[in-house]
């Protein structure tokens, strides 16, 4: 019998990189792998998880403490899933599996106080006498109860900062650490009868009329057999009550577990709507592998509004019919509630969703409900992907383009490559679904490794909308300064007089950008960060949006003494300014970071939007995404082309993303909808084919621009960043780096590139070093990487497909 187990510790210091053994006490037989444990390391308690078993000779080994569940918490697939993503992604085992942990530990460990062990009560009390009341309060409260946190003493009377150190100092009591379970199931007790209806009454026929409140419970309790703690408070019975006809043995309790009720499910009516061919095609495709419980990709580009989420539910409704499981992946939830409302529509209690906002408590409740398979499917934004459901069916990511699928901390991962991952090792389907798919999905489904679906139709044919492309350099030399042109104006005054909505997009956040001396050119920037500062409105402040100091605004700049510092650039305020001016009855209500921290979240303005209490929805990024409102028939991009000039490859992959999104928003109903985009570069094939609504005419030129300068989907790309405190330690240490890796660089299908300075440089006093991979060969790169060992350097970030390459 093997009763050595190997376990990984999970504490997040990156240097720990291998299991340790453990042995199993014997009153732990159960424990297997894929068991979550408590285990000593060092003078600590900590979770472990189990992933072999052994049977070594057992000298010296310390045993595992307790087990946190009572079932395997990892199932084979999580247990691959896991290894894989700490091979591709380089790093720990630890981080790879904590990752399938709500709140991403399993235990907290609090301080707590007991009584010492040798405490002499006689002698605490001769010392105590003099003392105020309050202390022997405190001490007999910790005896009653053994540990105590600090939060539960804070309970009682008296200043206990002081009382504690009063009985620290005088050794009555002592410091313990007390290791909680996280997320324990929550339980309610329900009381039942423990004999027969007629003995019951019996029972209740020979109570005296005085104990009216056991003759209740009784009497209740023939009626519904079982009542829970809320139907006794009702019926005003009191714990003593049930206490005593327990004492006769009437009654008795048994404990069953409750799951939170998180997200208030209403159940709406849907009414079964027939398939448009497109859709009845996408699941044609779609089924059959689903059946046979193979695994396979697809991508479903559709355009806005093509009905791509009901095909979402048929295939997970069909996965559901062969008693299997479904994940939907959500770019944010906050943006998509919409799709949430229409899956819990079509499943209610069967779906789970993960929404940010849910405590750890909650979370474990949600994934309880699906490891016991009282829930089949599980929605939420990319951690959803690690649920733990056992037998996978399908996975779908909606929006697969978006780059919030990228985990921009360690593991690095993108919930995409993990999808496929786990989908193949499960025999599960993968459905990737965008309007905009990325360039490399695309690339991957038209040579073969997706299944390409098209839907280039709106359902009911209802039209895209046209767009009207405004140059505003030609605008400048008319004479026009407004950040609203004509063009813009005009279809909104239209919109507004026919009480339609309109969408108003800008791809920035403040008031104004930079702060720009118009005489020398000097741009503010930041001390610690080395990035330009932006200005805001409230308050009259600087701030860093990387390290968010704040600072004030000069009088004069800081170069050359000029005092015609000025702001550019136009922000939400100075466009609903310039609105308000326009249209001085229309409601408007604003979504960018600062509303949406300070007054209402995302999916509060976007109802009451949707709800038709405001005309015109203006902000950055967000109001473009996801939304499907009969009513919004006018969108406007202001700006269009603001992340254009980002130094990033990706930069016009994603204008045209977001351009073709924002414009996916306008007529969605059976009202036509108009587009006016805005912009400084009218013949940029971005904004050309974003102009156009045409995907295929984008993908064509961008190919190209990827293939010629062997960008993905031609190679992959690591980016190793190297940090520290000092500038020139910083260069050392890239460079010799750099020197390490030569032996990549001699092999063809790789180059490696710089060291040279992060396009941020400085963040937070720290210097950052990049170091840029290209490769067309991974495997043998993260394998050099791995020998490297510098996956643990608490120095070095590396970053495995990265989304930011600078
Ligand atoms: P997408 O996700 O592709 O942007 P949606 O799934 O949101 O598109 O569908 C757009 C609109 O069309 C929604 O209002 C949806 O309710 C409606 N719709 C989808 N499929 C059908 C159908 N078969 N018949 C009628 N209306 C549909
Ligand atoms: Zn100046
Ligand atoms: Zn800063």
């Amino acid at each position: 019998m093997s009763n050595i187990a190997q376990v990984i510790v999970n504490i997040p210091a990156r240097s720990i990189d291998k299991p340790f053994s453990y042995l199993i006490p014997e009153q732990l037989p159960a424990i297997d792998i894929g068991w979550r444990v408590l285990v000593p390391f060092g003078s600590r308690k900590v979770e472990g998880f189990v992933i072999s078993l052994e049977d070594e000779p057992t000298d010296g080994l310390k045993s595992i403490l307790a087990v946190l569940d009572d079932y395997p918490w990892f199932n084979d697939n999580m247990l691959k899933t896991a290894e894989w993503l700490s091979r591709y992604y380089l790093c720990s085992p630890a981080e790879a599996m904590r990752l399938f942990v709500p709140g991403l530990s399993g235990i907290k460990s609090t301080k707590a106080y007991q009584a010492a062990h040798a405490i002499d009560c006689e002698q605490a009390s001769i010392l105590l006498a003099a003392k105020p009341a309050e202390y022997r309060t405190v001490l007999s409260y910790i005896l009653d109860h053994g540990p105590v946190s600090q939060a539960d003493l804070a309970k009682l009377p008296g200043s206990i900062e002081t009382i504690l150190k009063f009985l620290l100092q005088h050794k009555l009591i002592i410091h313990t650490d007390t290791v909680l379970k996280r997320g324990k199931a929550s339980t309610i007790r329900l009381i039942n009868l423990t004999v027969s209806k007629e003995s019951a009454a019996q029972a209740e026929q020979a109570l005296p009329p005085s104990k009216s409140a056991q003759r209740r419970l009784l009497h209740a309790l023939i009626q519904t057999g079982e009542l829970s703690p809320t139907e006794l408070r009702n019926l005003h019975i009191s714990a003593d009550t049930v206490r005593k006809l327990t004492s006769q043995g009437l009654v008795a309790s048994r404990e069953v577990q409750i799951f939170r009720n998180s997200y208030n499910t209403i159940i709406h009516k849907v009414d079964e709507i027939t398939l448009t061919t497109a859709q009845q095609q996408a699941l044609q495709q779609i089924g059959p592998v689903l059946k046979a419980g193979i695994h396979k990709s697809f991508l479903i580009h559709g355009v806005t509004g093509s009905g791509k989420t009901q095909v979402y539910i048929k295939a997970v409704a069909e996965a559901r019919g062969l008693n299997r499981q479904a994940i939907v992946l959500v770019p944010e939830i906050a943006l998509t509630s919409q799709i949430v409302a229409r899956f819990q529509a079509a499943f209610g209690q069967d779906v789970v969703v993960m929404h940010s906002k849910l405590s750890v408590g909650e979370r474990h409740d949600a994934w309880r409900r699906l490891h016991s398979g009282q829930a089949g499917i599980v929605i939420g934004a990319r951690s959803a992907l690690f649920a733990p459901v056992d037998n996978l069916g399908v996975i779908i990511l909606d929006e697969e383009h978006e780059f919030t699928y990228k985990q921009e901390d360690s593991p690095r991962y993108h919930a995409r490559q993990v999808a496929l991952f786990r989908a193949r090792i499960a025999g599960a389907a993968v459905i990737l679904g965008s309007a905009t798919p990325s360039v490399e999905t695309y690339h991957q489904a038209l040579s073969g490794e997706h299944t390409l679906i098209t839907m280039d139709k709106r359902v009911d044919n209802v039209p895209l909308p046209p767009v009207t492309v405004v140059d505003m350099r030609e605008e400048l030399l008319k004479g026009r300064r407004s950040v609203i042109s004509p063009a813009l104006t005009e279809m909104l005054a239209e919109a507004l007089f026919r009480k339609e909505q309109a969408v108003i997009l800008l791809n920035r956040r403040g008031y104004s950008t930079f702060v720009l001396c118009r005489e020398c050119g000097h741009v503010l920037k930041c001390r610690h960060c080395d990035i330009a500062l932006v200005y805001h409105t409230p308050g009259h402040s600087l701030r860093c949006h990387y390290c968010q100091e704040r600072h004030t605004v000069p009088d004069t700049c800081p170069e050359c003494g000029s005092r015609y510092i000025r702001y550019f650039g136009a922000g939400t305020q100075k466009v609903e300014e310039a609105l308000n001016a326009l249209f001085p009855t229309a409601k408007i209500i604003r979504m960018d970071q600062d509303t949406t921290t300070k007054k209402m979240a995302h999916d509060k303005i976007l109802a009451a939007f949707a709800a038709g209490t405001y005309d015109i929805l203006l902000g950055t990024q967000m109001v473009a995404k996801g939304h499907d409102i009969p009513n919004v028939t006018a969108v406007g991009i202001i700006s269009a082309d603001t992340a254009l000039n980002l130094p990033d490859f990706r930069a016009a992959e994603r204008t045209f993303a977001l351009l073709t999104q924002a414009a996916g928003r306008a007529g969605r109903g059976n009202k036509a909808g108009r587009v006016v985009m805005q912009t400084y570069n009218p013949d940029h094939y971005a904004i050309v084919n974003g102009g156009m609504h045409n995907y295929q005419g984008f993908y064509e030129n961008e190919i190209i621009f990827r293939r010629q300068l062997n960008y993905p989907p031609y190679s992959n790309l690591i980016k190793i960043t190297v940090q520290a405190g000092d500038e020139i330690q910083v260069h050392r240490n890239a460079n010799q780096l750099a020197a390490e890796l030569s032996p990549v660089s001699a092999n063809a299908a790789t180059t490696v590139i710089g060291p040279f300075p992060a396009s941020v440089a400085k963040v937070k006093d720290i210097f950052r070093v990049n170091i840029l991979i290209k490769t067309k060969d991974m495997a043998e790169v993260t394998g050099h990487l791995a020998n490297l060992n510098i996956a643990c350097r608490k120095d070095v970030i590396i970053d495995i497909d990265p989304i930011n390459v600078l």
